[in-house]
C-alpha cells in the first residue's frame, strides 16, 4: 500500500493475524504455487520464533467460473471437482510441509456470510443490481485505486468481467444469478453464487473483523481482486485499513516464460517433490526473496538440491560427533563467537523484510562453521551448532526429510541395521560386517557403540 517498508505493529501485541489467498481449485497445483505458499510459511514459522501468537488463514475457491467450466467439460459436479481438488492441494501443502496454516476456509461454506455482505453493500448503496446480478458499484467507493496506486480515469479493466450493462466497465459481480445447468444458492436476488472477491472479504470478516495484520497473496492479484477487498470491506464496515500490511509475492517463471499448460512447461509441485526432496525444493525458493520474481532452470534448481544435502550432511556429521565425544569439557569460545554472529546476521536478515536469501547466507556460514568442527569436534560447541542448525532451519524448513520415497528409503536402511543388529546380538560378527561394508559402499556409513548404532549418509 505504502509502496515501501514499514515498521510492522500488529494490532494487538503479540498476535498476528494473518490471511492469504489460498488456490482455486479447478486444476492441480504448480511449482508457482508452492513458491507462493512456502513464502508465507516461512513468514509464519519466523513470526512465531519471535514470539507472536500466529493465526495463518488461507481461504480455498471451490466456488468460481473455471471450476464449473472444467466440471462441465469433465461430466462432474463442480463442488465434487473442487473437494478433489482441494484434497490434492491439502496433499501439496503437507509434502511441501507447509505447516504454518491454523485454518483453510472453503468458499462454499461460507455462502451465509457472503450473502449478508452483498445484502449490506446494496444497503449502503455501494452496489446496485442488474437483474439477477449484482455489481459493486467502484465510483462510491473514493478510495478505489489506493493499492494498485491507479485513478478511477484510469483504470486498466482489461481483467473485469465485460458487461454492457454495468454502470463502469470496472465495476465487479459481489454475485451471479444462475445461469442454466449451474450450481446456485438461494439468495434475496433469486437463484445463484459469490463473485471471486466476495468469497475471501466474507471470510476474513468472519474470522478476523474488520481490520487485521498481514494481507498475502501473488503480485498478479493486486488488481482488480485484492483492490475489490479493499472497497468491499472497508466501504461496508466504515472501518479502514483492511489490513495494515499488505505483502505480495513475485511470480515464478520457467526459463524466462510464464508457465502454461499449453507451452508444455507445467511441473506439478508433486513431480519436483519426487524429483528433488522438499529440502531441495524449499530452498531453492528461499534463494530468492519473497516479492521478487524467481525463474526456474534446472541449473539453478541443481544449485539449491546440492545445497539442502550440504545443510543435511553437515547436521548429520554434528549428531555422529556428539554421539561420539559424549560430555568430555572443552574449551571453544572462538567458534562460537563466531556461531553467534551468524546467528545475528540470520535474525537481521529476516527482520529486514524477510529477506531469506541473507538468511540462507546466514545458515550457510553455520554450515561452513559445523563442516571445519567437524574435523576436530568439541562438546560444547558441536551441542551450540546443533541447536542453531535446528532452530533456524526450522524457521527455512530446510533440514527436513523430503519425499516420500526418501522416507521408504530411511526405513529401509533402518530395517536393514536392526538386522545387523540382531545378527550381531547372535555373534555372528562375519554377516554383520558383510552388510555394513556392503552400506557402506552405498553411502551409508555405520557407527557403532556400546549403546547405539547411528548411520549417516
Ligand atoms: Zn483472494
Amino acid at each position: 500500500m505504502t509502496r515501501k517498508q514499514d515498521k510492522f505493529v500488529p494490532i494487538r501485541p503479540n498476535r498476528v493475524n494473518m490471511f492469504v489467498c489460498g488456490p482455486t481449485v479447478w486444476d492441480v497445483s504448480h511449482i508457482g504455487h508452492g513458491k507462493t505458499y512456502v513464502a508465507y510459511d516461512i513468514i509464519a514459522r519466523y513470526l512465531r520464533r519471535k514470539g507472536f501468537s500466529v493465526f495463518f488463514l488461507l481461504n480455498v475457491t471451490d466456488v468460481d467460473d473455471k471450476i464449473i467450466k472444467k466440471a462441465h467439460d469433465l461430466g462432474e459436479q463442480p463442488l465434487v471437482l473442487a473437494k478433489r481438488l482441494a484434497k490434492s492441494f491439502f496433499k501439496d501443502m503437507k509434502d511441501l510441509h507447509v505447516e504454518s496454516v491454523n485454518l483453510y476456509a472453503n468458499a462454499s461454506d461460507h455462502i451465509p456470510e457472503i450473502i449478508d455482505q452483498v445484502s449490506g453493500l446494496l444497503k449502503k448503496g455501494l452496489a446496485y443490481r442488474v437483474e439477477d446480478d449484482v455489481y459493486f458499484d467502484i465510483s462510491k467507493f473514493p478510495g478505489y485505486g489506493k493499492l494498485s496506486h491507479q485513478k478511477l480515469e484510469d483504470l486498466t479493466v482489461h481483467r473485469v468481467d465485460p458487461d454492457p450493462r454495468k454502470k463502469h466497465p470496472g465495476d465487479f459481480a459481489l454475485w451471479k444469478g444462475e445461469k442454466p445447468g449451474e450450481i446456485f444458492w438461494d439468495s434475496p436476488w433469486g437463484r445463484g453464487r459469490p463473485g471471486w472477491h466476495v468469497e475471501d472479504t466474507a471470510i476474513t470478516l468472519t474470522y478476523f473483523g474488520p481490520t487485521y495484520d498481514v494481507h498475502g497473496g501473488g503480485t498478479e492479484l493486486i488488481f482488480p481482486h485484492h483492490e475489490a477487498e479493499i472497497a468491499q470491506a472497508e466501504g461496508l464496515t466504515g472501518k479502514q485499513p483492511l489490513a495494515r500490511y499488505w505483502l505480495h509475492t513475485g511470480l515464478l517463471s520457467i526459463k524466462g516464460e510464464e508457465m502454461h499448460k499449453s507451452l508444455g512447461n507445467f511441473i506439478t509441485i508433486q513431480e519436483m517433490i519426487q524429483k528433488v526432496g522438499t529440502a531441495g525444493l524449499r530452498v531453492f525458493y528461499a534463494g530468492t526473496h519473497y516479492k521478487s520474481p524467481l525463474d526456474f532452470t534446472d541449473q539453478a534448481l541443481e544449485q539449491a538440491v546440492s545445497l539442502a544435502r550440504r545443510f543435511r550432511r553437515a547436521y548429520d556429521q554434528m549428531l555422529l560427533a556428539r554421539a561420539k565425544i559424549g560430555n568430555q569439557k572443552t574449551e571453544t569460545a572462538a567458534v562460537l563467537k563466531r556461531l553467534d554472529e551468524a546467528r545475528d546476521d540470520f535474525f537481521r536478515a529476516m527482520d529486514d523484510d524477510f529477506n531469506t536469501p541473507g538468511a540462507l547466507a546466514a545458515y550457510i556460514k553455520i554450515i561452513g562453521l559445523a563442516e571445519e568442527e567437524a574435523k576436530n569436534p568439541k562438546n560444547k560447541s558441536v551441542n551450540a551448532m546443533i541447536e542453531a542448525l535446528e532452530d533456524l532451519g526450522s524457521i527455512i524448513g530446510v533440514l527436513e526429510t523430503g519425499t516420500v520415497a526418501q522416507d521408504r528409503v530411511a526405513e529401509l536402511v533402518n530395517f536393514v541395521f536392526e538386522l545387523r543388529n540382531e545378527l550381531r546380538s547372535k555373534r555372528d560378527f562375519q554377516s554383520a560386517d558383510r552388510i555394513r561394508d556392503r552400506m557402506a559402499k552405498l553411502g551409508f556409513v555405520v557407527e557403532d557403540s556400546a549403546e547405539e548404532t547411528r548411520w549417516i549418509t
